[in-house]
């Protein structure tokens, strides 16, 4: 059976603790898109980790890990994120690289800064870490695929090809130092020999685990509002972020996607520009992002602040229904148990009229929340392991949010450990 666990809205909903979850029962877990540009944050018996490439299942000794085709491999990356789990005393990790997923680059990490660097104020607030140049080189097929590098005749021609491309670019747009096949053909040696013990045709590997019954978890990046079709475009991210776009990124065949699991955070939080119709500011944001997650709102890949605001239904309803959700998991609700009163956003005011369907970016620009005020709880849920011991009005908040949404919340997650978790019977 196949599932897949990704995010609602711009990222960081807490799909890494609920994969980390699910991963008890999985066979394999693969990432089918993006690439080190976000991260997931675990905490287990073996301590606390931020995870970039990793799938999130990588420390069950009974798991296989899977790097599918859909995502944009950086190599040192992988390889130091494995010494560093190993490092760290988890069982070496079974680890499977599709043959047909490309490699990130070191002009394409370049080419994301200078870019960056030529736009200014303009920027789109990447990470830097290549994602946006590796996936225009994807699809104008100029791309490096796995298998590649073990093809020198092709490596060595291929370089020349890149460096003649880049270069002009290099000189005449950004003003910096050139490539040089000679370096480029070195790095490509390295990536190999670093890589070699891993690669192999996931897919045919994934669909024999189907016919064998296995338990195969598809580990979403990010949200459905950073997708490039369906979020907030030019705001978004490089791949597609949704459920079904899993079974492209892993090569397996889409009817085969039993279930989806969309990770809903209590309250909304982003990094990057563009527009955040539920954003808050102030004191109010401070003391949210300080009390958020697990230490904090803050990027695990970056460090810096997240932006943050009140649970956007509108947003969330859009997020889940693009996923095709059939379980909502309803995460980091044990952070809100310090407020009198919250605030929810229930529809956006656009040129004076109220939608609760969520809109096009230039109409979300000019979207202005309509917010309706919960009461709070006032108490720590933490511990808490069933529905009916919550306080009456977090399970008010949890079932308000599930009607405006329209879709089932089967999972309360209220804490960050593997544990912290509520299931409800729908
Ligand atoms: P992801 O990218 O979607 O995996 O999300 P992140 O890892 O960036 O952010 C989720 C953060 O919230 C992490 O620090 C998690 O440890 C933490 N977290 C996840 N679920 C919960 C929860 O229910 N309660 C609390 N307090 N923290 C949680």
């Amino acid at each position: 059976m196949v599932k897949a666990v990704v995010g609602a809205n711009w990222g960081d909903e807490g799909k890494g603790k609920i994969t980390d979850m699910m991963a008890a029962n999985a066979d394999i877990i693969v990432r089918f898109q993006g690439g080190a540009n976000a991260g997931h944050t675990i905490v287990n018996n073996y301590g606390k980790f931020a995870l970039h490439t990793l799938p999130s299942g990588v420390f069950y000794s009974h798991t296989t890990s899977i790097i599918g085709n859909g995502v944009a491999l950086n190599i040192p990356i992988l390889i130091n994120e494995i010494k560093s789990i190993v490092d760290k005393g988890v069982p070496a990790p079974k680890i499977l690289v599709s043959d047909r997923a490309q490699i990130v680059m070191p002009y394409h990490i370049l080419f994301d800064q200078y870019e960056e660097e030529r736009l200014g104020k303009a920027s789109f607030g990447s990470t830097k870490s290549g994602i946006a140049p590796f996936y225009s080189d994807k699809y104008a097929k100029i791309g490096y695929q796995v298998q590649e590098l073990f093809d020198e005749e092709l490596l060595k021609e291929k370089v020349v090809r890149t460096c003649d491309q880049k270069n002009v670019l290099l000189e005449h747009l950004y003003h910096k130092p050139l490539l040089t096949p000679e370096e480029l053909l070195d790095t490509l040696h390295q990536y190999r020999d670093m890589i070699a013990p891993y690669v192999c045709d996931t897919s045919a590997f994934l669909w024999n685990a189907i016919k064998e019954n296995k338990t195969i978890l598809l580990e979403g990046q990010l949200g459905t509002l950073k997708d490039p079709d369906h979020g907030i475009y030019p705001m978004v991210t490089s791949s597609s972020t949704l459920a079904p776009y899993g079974c492209i990124g892993a090569g397996i065949p889409a009817q085969e996607l039993k279930q989806v699991v969309t990770v809903c955070k209590a309250y909304s939080s982003a990094v990057g520009a563009g527009a955040f119709v539920s954003e808050i500011f102030g004191d109010e944001a401070d003391e949210l992002r300080r009390r958020g997650g697990d230490g904090g709102e803050f990027g695990a890949t970056t460090g810096r602040p997240r932006r943050m605001g009140w649970f956007d239904c509108v947003a969330s309803k859009y997020g889940c229904r693009m996923q095709g959700t059939t379980d909502v998991a309803f995460t980091v609700v044990d952070v809100l148990g310090y407020l009198d009163e919250i605030p929810v956003c229930v529809g956006y005011e656009i040129d004076g009229e109220v939608t609760t369907d969520f809109p096009v970016t230039s109409k979300l620009e000019k979207a202005k929340p309509v917010l309706k005020t919960l009461p709070g709880w006032k108490t720590d849920i933490r511990g808490i392991k069933k529905y009916e011991d919550l306080p009456e009005n977090c399970r008010n908040y949890i079932e308000f949010i599930e009607k405006e949404i329209g879709f089932p919340i089967t999972m309360v997650s209220n804490g960050p450990g593997r544990d912290d978790i509520i299931y409800r019977n729908k």
